[in-house]
């Protein structure tokens, strides 16, 4: 049998978009060490892509390595109207995909902006099918409704928030939301509801890096003794100048109470060069981690990677040079239709990003977020997933899958749930260090489900009955035990 894979990607990479298949044998008691039948491996997440794979793009045909290595000219040079994108894929890409990419920008509900770095590993022979090209430029074509039940702030951030920016839900763990600008802008972020800029459907809420701001934030935090925990996110701190990072890094530090912190960036998966080529940027950070350490205090970085694709040789120089430093790095996955919900996709993942010293953390199934509902899947794919990967590897570099629960209700373990209707697509949870007399929902994409059950999810009142249904009989299991 022969394979064939894009001309700009490895064959680890191709093997990653294609679909799976599990056979599943029927247990026969023990066996052996030698007569077991053991999974085929390969070790395809070492091969990375290497060379100059920026220059097949006709935008950077001339662009030479120390060039596409400066953050500065990868800032200069991000697509953020689809007329720079055209101008950069015209005659690479298919005539009908840059038709819909134009519309698609313009039915938006979050910013575009995607780096030339991004743009390389896209293959632009396939882009309706590419990985990369799902999670950040969007195609009128692929537009669906949202779920019925979708709200802006799905999470209810705004809610949990007692003073402007500042997110505090569980009982030690605060979310610094310092501010509302990203390297790159995610179809399906959560936060889009303050993050990038507005667009014809959003107003976003301001929350631009403010000091003064933060000086509320830092007064609640130091009011609150409970607080271990500081998750400093935003928008993304890899938009946040060095002498930011250092000041409320150190702010941070100097609350006796605050334990842990953990910067978190999308950087390192989407303009890695930035670790490589600003260095006062990369001094804070390092200086922060060192501080934190000197004071037995944890400071870690939280990325997030989506697929395979996204580490390059560029990443490993970007995340060796953090590792020599010392820089915990762990990763924040979102689990994407098209992007990662095969098999191969999150094996190959997990095991490239433990090869480049990243620990895959968690992998979120996707919250409701306006207009990404070709982009999530069932909470039902999740739990399968979870199971063909955990043994993959070492337990401490296996993610968690976790469900962020509507209305507030926080990260619960995907398999938690009280009541779960694969059918109706309902799943119903529980969250004691959250709220404990309440139940949080998580719902499938209503385009996953049985044709008849769509045409429910299209009447109000069958839309209550089936949420009613699935919350009587959580209820009616947790009476019972
Ligand atoms: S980098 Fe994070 S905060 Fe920014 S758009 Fe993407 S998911 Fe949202």
């Amino acid at each position: 049998m022969t394979t064939s894979h894009a001309p700009n990607q490895t064959p680890a990479e191709a093997a990653a978009e294609s679909p799976s298949t599990v056979a599943i044998e029927p247990a026969v008691g023990a066996s052996n060490g030698e007569s077991r039948t053991r999974p085929p491996t390969t070790n395809n997440h070492r091969d990375l892509r290497e060379g100059e794979f920026w220059r097949r793009i006709p935008a950077y045909a001339d662009i030479d390595r120390a060039t596409f290595l400066d953050h500065r000219w990868q800032g200069r040079n991000v697509i953020t109207k689809s007329t720079r994108l055209i101008e950069a894929v015209k005659d690479l890409a298919p005539a009908n995909f840059v038709r819909d990419a134009e519309a698609g920008f313009q039915m938006a509900p979050m910013s575009v902006r995607v780096t030339p770095y991004l743009m390389s590993v896209i293959d632009w022979d396939h882009p309706y099918d590419d990985p990369v090209r799902t999670q950040f430029i969007p195609l009128a074509s692929h537009r669906i409704p949202d779920h019925p039940n979708l709200t802006l702030d799905s999470l209810n951030e705004q809610g949990d928030s007692p003073v402007m920016g500042l997110v505090h839900r569980y009982p030690d763990k605060a979310l610094f939301l310092a501010l509302n600008t990203c390297p790159v802008y995610c179809r399906f972020c959560t936060r889009s509801y303050a993050v990038g800029l507005d667009t014809e459907d959003v107003d976003k809420l301001d929350l631009h890096a403010d000091t003064s701001r933060w000086e509320s934030d830092f007064a609640y935090i130091e009011a609150h003794p409970d607080l271990e925990d500081l998750v400093v996110s935003g928008g993304d701190v890899y938009n946040l100048p060095a002498k930011h990072i250092r000041a409320l890094g150190l702010r941070l530090l100097s609350i006796p109470h605050v334990q842990r912190i953990r910067f978190a960036t999308k950087g390192p998966a989407v303009l890695p060069q930035k670790i490589l080529s600003d260095e006062a940027w990369f001094d804070a950070i390092v200086e922060v981690v060192e501080t934190g350490r000197r004071m037995h205090k944890d400071v870690a970085l939280h990325t997030h990677f989506n697929h395979p694709n996204e580490i390059t040789w560029i990443t490993r120089a970007a995340m060796n040079k953090l590792h020599e430093r010392g820089v915990v790095i762990r990763n924040q996955s979102v689990l994407l239709r098209g992007v990662n919900d095969t098999v191969e996709a999150m094996r190959l993942l997990i095991k490239r990003l433990g090869s480049v010293n990243v620990h895959p953390y968690y992998v979120y199934v996707c919250d409701l977020v306006h207009g990404v509902e070709d982009m999530r899947t069932t909470l039902a794919t999740a739990l399968e997933l979870e199971k063909q990967v955990r043994g993959l590897t070492a337990g401490f570099n296996t993610p968690t899958f976790v469900v962020d629960t509507l209305g507030g209700g926080g990260k619960r373990d995907a398999h938690s749930f009280e009541y779960y209707d694969q059918t109706t697509g309902v799943a119903v949870y529980r969250s004691p260090n959250v709220d404990p007399d309440r139940l949080f929902y998580y719902f499938d994409p209503v385009c996953q489900l049985a044709p008849d059950v769509q045409a429910k999810w299209q009447d109000p009142v069958e839309q209550k009955r089936m949420t009613f249904e699935a919350r009587s009989r959580a209820q009616a299991g947790l009476a019972s035990r």
